[in-house]
């Protein structure tokens, strides 16, 4: 039997949501968890990938996919509900807060947000899915950049801004050569981010191109860039293309009804989950334009779900 009104509902499927769930069902409020369809791989962001070798408790690595099911398997166990559909809207304009599902209306009296982020990519021909994303193309420095495939090769990462230069930077400690590809004359970066990649000898800015395509066998073996202006093409030996290009938080179903940063992250209070309104909590990488690591997604989503339980308890609806 579906409940009338549910204490919480969970938005979001990846190590945020899980945890969530976890923390949220242990302390006996039956959360109702919405892990998407069509909005994300159900399980988030590491589906789409194959290693994980930092997150803590498996030292030997773990699959994306195999930590997830594990992830949700135990929001599972402690008697979280998991519906894969996608949340299309919200009201949360008044209480009990309203989610609607393409086909039905629910309400919660407290909502968890934690729909991810998305790293965005460039649609070009060789990196997509079963092409060489994931053999040598990824978004994520931080989380790749160790791996052998990538030790003392040429490594390129597209993008200008603050974070391609820290990617680019991390990842001189592991390529022979590191290029930074951006399509325009200057670098959006701080100063002193500028300063660090152009001072350093293992870093080369590659100026005004982007790159059209990437080629190999089993991993990544080349990629052409083209300038932007004269249209010429280059083809450089390369193992490793690192998109730096940002990210795009998954909050569009919000409507606005919850307050954003400048780039679309929901804001939540310094050292706490809470959002801007009461009752609505955020998670994962949704509201994190930092760290954006399946650890500090994790850590996140265990504070939204004793967040909302102390919050609950306050207004005495979570027994
Ligand atoms: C290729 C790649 C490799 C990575 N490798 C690592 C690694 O090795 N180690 C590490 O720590 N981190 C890694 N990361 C980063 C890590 O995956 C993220 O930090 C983490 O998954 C963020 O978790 P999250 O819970 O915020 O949400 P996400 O994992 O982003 O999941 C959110 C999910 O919510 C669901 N959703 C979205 N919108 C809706 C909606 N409207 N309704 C219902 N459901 C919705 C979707 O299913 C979506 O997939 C990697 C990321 C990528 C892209």
């Amino acid at each position: 039997m579906e409940e009338d009104v549910y204490k919480l509902i969970i938005i979001g499927s990846g190590p945020a949501a899980y945890t969530a769930a976890i923390y949220a069902a242990r302390a006996e409020l039956s959360p109702l968890v919405f892990e998407g369809f069509y909005a994300g791989p159900t399980g988030g962001q590491l589906m789409t990938t194959t290693e994980v070798e930092n997150y803590p408790g498996f030292p030997k690595g773990v699959t994306g996919p195999e930590l997830m099911t594990a992830f949700r398997e135990q929001a599972l166990r402690f008697g979280s509900t998991c519906k894969q559909e996608d949340i299309v809207s919200v009201d949360v304009s008044s209480r009990p807060f309203l989610v609607r599902t393409r086909k039905q209306e629910w309400k919660t009296h407290a909502l968890i947000l934690a729909t991810g982020a998305t790293a965005r990519r460039l649609d070009i021909p060789g990196a997509g899915e079963g092409e060489f994303w994931q053999k040598g193309v990824t978004a994520c420095a931080v989380c790749d950049g160790a791996a052998p495939l990538f030790r003392n090769k040429d490594l390129y990462v597209i993008g200008g801004g603050d974070s391609a230069v820290e990617e680019a930077l991390f990842l001189t400690k592991f390529g022979k050569r590191v290029f930074l590809v951006h399509r325009r004359g200057e670098l959006r970066a701080s100063k002193i981010m500028q300063e660090r990649a152009l001072s350093h000898p293992k870093l080369e800015v590659i100026w005004h191109h982007v790159p059209v395509k990437v080629e190999g066998d089993h991993v990544v073996r080349s990629i052409t860039l083209e300038h932007v202006e004269t249209k010429q093409q280059v083809t450089k030996e390369a193992a490793g293309l690192f998109f730096a290009i940002g990210h795009t938080p998954n909050t569009e179903f919000l409507g606005g009804q919850v307050a954003l940063d400048a780039h679309g992250y929901i804001c939540v209070e310094p050292g706490s989950s809470r959002t801007n309104v009461e009752g609505v909590f955020a998670a994962g990488d949704v509201q994190d334009p930092i760290y954006r690591q399946a650890i500090t997604a994790a850590g996140s989503g265990c504070m939204a779900a004793l967040d909302a339980e102390r919050w609950l308890s306050e207004l005495r609806l979570g027994a």
